[in-house]
């Protein structure tokens, strides 16, 4: 752990330069090389690009539409397309990570993939693709989500995959992480770590954002052919942020195009209980890498809440801390109520059901749009669709029907 110690030291003199890393314990670097390797090579695999490309197109369901939203446009008084990762099979974003390294790992040789779930999305995306593709599952779940998330639970063993119950810490996304990271150190051999967003150890966080990235780089092909222009911003909620960085990556050179990462207030920026890990964090190590995080003064990795339990992650990727402290993104924050009242007012406007993580990001949209000078053109990413919170949206159905 000596490249801890030195890193550590260097943070307030230049926090940027030294964001992700590998703070891992020694055992797993050979494990991490080795995925490094193998990412390199996929790259610029003619054969691999092309059963990547076959699977997105006729598995996963790509490309999405790039959805000129009229009566949000009309309502708000800006151009408004969605980009619709919730049409994707299973539902969400996730997949085309998901089948993208479980293809990796059977290249590589590796017949076991483990993963993390929080909502049970990345779990079911990832139990998907190891059907598919013939490989064995397992999946580390809190045991909390797996109480809040119990169809999603089913789905995975539906899809052949092992759901292993995880009851340390608060029994959510972080404690299952934690885990999952365990058994990747006592089963390199022949497992493979897949994980569900851009954070974690060197080269993870990279290889997600590397399959994700086909977001803004259909969207900007598809505005292009539409109206031959560059959004004047792009949108996206963040939890780890892989949708966010998805739809950003091909966006991030063209300067004109304001970034904005919308995360979970939760129950409001100054209470303990929110995931605004870009907004109200502070720089600092959580699962192998060195990123905004929620911690207490003495280090303690803080417990983060939000309503949807894909943002409930109390860390955000490396990608998005170098764009937040370069000034290039602007992070902001909703609560969950101001979710919930978007999530009804995207459906009946719109007639798609957001998920809630998304569901921020319409939060965002309605209260701001309206404040925005002039007429832009919003790309606005709809990471997933919302059958899975429909439990969540009937327990709180006083707040979403309430003045929305
Ligand atoms: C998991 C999830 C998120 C949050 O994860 P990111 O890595 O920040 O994208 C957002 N939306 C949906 C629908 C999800 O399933």
């Amino acid at each position: 752990m000596k490249k801890l110690k030195q890193k550590v030291s260097n943070r307030s003199s230049d926090d940027s330069h030294s964001y992700g890393g590998q703070y891992v314990p020694e055992t797993l670097f050979p494990a991490l090389n080795e995925v490094q390797a193998a990412f390199d090579s996929i790259k610029s695999d003619s054969v691999f690009q092309a059963e990547l490309h076959e699977l997105l197109c006729n598995f996963v369901g790509r490309p999405t539409p790039l959805y000129f939203a009229k009566n949000m446009s009309l309502e708000l008084g800006h151009d408004i397309y969605l980009k619709r990762e919730d049409l994707n099979h299973t539902g969400a974003h996730k997949i085309n990570n998901a089948v993208g390294q479980a293809l990796m790992a059977k290249k590589m040789g590796k017949t076991r993939i483990i993963a993390e779930t929080g909502a049970g999305q990345h779990g079911v995306a990832t139990a998907t693709a190891c059907a598919l593709l013939n490989l064995e599952c397992v999946v580390y779940m809190g045991e909390e989500d797996m109480r809040r998330q119990a169809l999603n639970v089913y789905r995975m063993k539906l899809l052949g995959a092992t759901v292993v119950g995880v009851s340390n810490g608060s029994r959510t996304l972080k404690d299952a992480v934690t885990e999952a990271i365990r058994d990747w150190m006592s089963n390199l051999g022949n497992t493979f770590y897949l994980i569900g967003s851009i954070v974690g150890p060197a080269p993870h966080p990279e290889i997600v954002e590397y399959f994700q990235s086909i977001i803004g780089r259909e969207a900007k092909e598809q505005l292009k052919n539409r109206i031959n222009v560059l959004p004047d911003i792009a949108v996206a909620c963040v939890g780890g942020g892989s949708n966010a960085i998805g739809l950003f990556h091909d966006f991030i050179d063209d300067k004109s195009v304001e970034l904005i990462a919308v995360e979970a207030a939760g129950k409001g920026l100054d209470t303990n209980e929110h995931s605004a890990s870009l907004t109200k964090g502070t720089p600092g190590i959580l699962h192998g890498s060195y990123s905004y995080l929620l911690q207490s003064e003495t280090g303690q990795v803080g417990i983060a809440h939000s309503i949807s339990a894909g943002l409930d992650y109390p860390g955000v990727g490396p990608a998005l801390s170098i764009l937040k402290d370069a000034g290039r993104l602007t992070s902001t924050a909703v609560t969950d109520d101001a979710a919930l009242k978007a999530c009804y007012w995207a459906s009946k406007t719109e007639g798609l059901i957001p998920a809630l993580e998304t569901a921020h990001a319409f939060a965002w949209l309605k209260e701001t749009a309206p404040t925005l000078p002039g007429k832009k053109v919003i790309l606005l990413n709809v990471s997933g669709r919302g059958d899975k919170d429909m439990q969540t949206l009937m327990e709180n159905s006083d707040i979403l029907f309430g003045d929305a």
